[in-house]
């Protein structure tokens, strides 16, 4: 994962190569001509006012932007706004730089193996989604995504007696059968837990997030799917008669 992919912010010249979720291959590239943008009202109402600067400026935009090897096109829009900036005369310049909220379809933060579980990648696809618009759903949806891997792994989520069994438990048993990649598992569990109950969820952290379930998909999904579902399938079978 490349995180400045995630984090910075573009000019309308030039939006970050974001590799394609189409076909895997390419990266994004705008769409000469496409870029329109306009100031907020409310960036501008204070504009009569000594403090006030370009830095309050609010903007919205919307631009198409498609990918360099298969032509896929992406409709974006977002947010921007202004910055100081040092030009090459040592002074300085006002440049608007701008960030997505929405594009579609879907950018993958990650790159999800060509085996990984349809609930698991729906869930994935709606934390990619939410992560320009809500980190705090971001998480609450990867936590999602964690259910649904042990799920496909054939780990319990109730007991017989039809009381469900926490994600702790889920995880522990897991972890019997993977001491590698259990542990990387409570990790992103306790991100679900903060997303659940807080309002924000630092950007880093959900990116960390994000790197931790790709190495652990390509670990449990690539290489080692089989004997960990046997394995899995014998500590649950324990596990729910102890
Ligand atoms: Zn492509």
């Amino acid at each position: 994962m490349n995180k400045v992919f995630w984090t910075t912010w573009f000019t309308e010249e030039a939006c970050p190569a974001w590799p394609c979720p189409s076909c895997h291959a390419g990266s994004l590239a705008l769409k000469p001509a496409t870029f329109t943008q306009t100031a907020t009202k409310e960036s501008f109402a204070d504009q009569e006012e000594q403090w006030w600067g370009p830095e309050n400026v609010v903007y919205s935009f919307t631009a198409w932007a498609a990918c360099k090897n298969c032509s896929e096109e992406f409709a974006l829009s977002g947010i921007g706004g202004v910055e100081q900036v040092p030009d090459d005369a040592h002074s300085s310049a006002y440049v608007d730089f701008y960030q997505i909220r929405h594009c579609h379809p879907t950018l993958e933060l990650i790159s999800l193996p060509a085996k990984c579980p349809n609930l698991v990648r729906e869930a994935l696809a709606a934390a990619f989604a939410l992560y320009w618009l809500d980190r705090p759903s971001s998480a609450g949806r990867i936590r999602v995504a964690l259910e649904r891997l042990l799920d496909h792994f054939g780990i319990a989520s109730k007991a017989e007696t039809g009381k469900f069994i926490s994600l702790d438990k889920r995880i522990d048993v897991f972890s019997q059968s993977d001491t590698a990649n259990g542990p990387k598992l409570m990790a992103l569990k306790w991100l679900g837990n903060v997303g659940a109950h807080t309002i924000d969820v630092q950007a880093n952290d959900l990116l960390a997030a994000f790197e931790v379930f790709e190495h652990v998909l390509s670990e449990v999904i690539d290489k080692k799917s089989d004997s960990i579902a046997k394995l899995a399938a014998e500590l649950t079978a324990k596990y729910k008669h102890g």
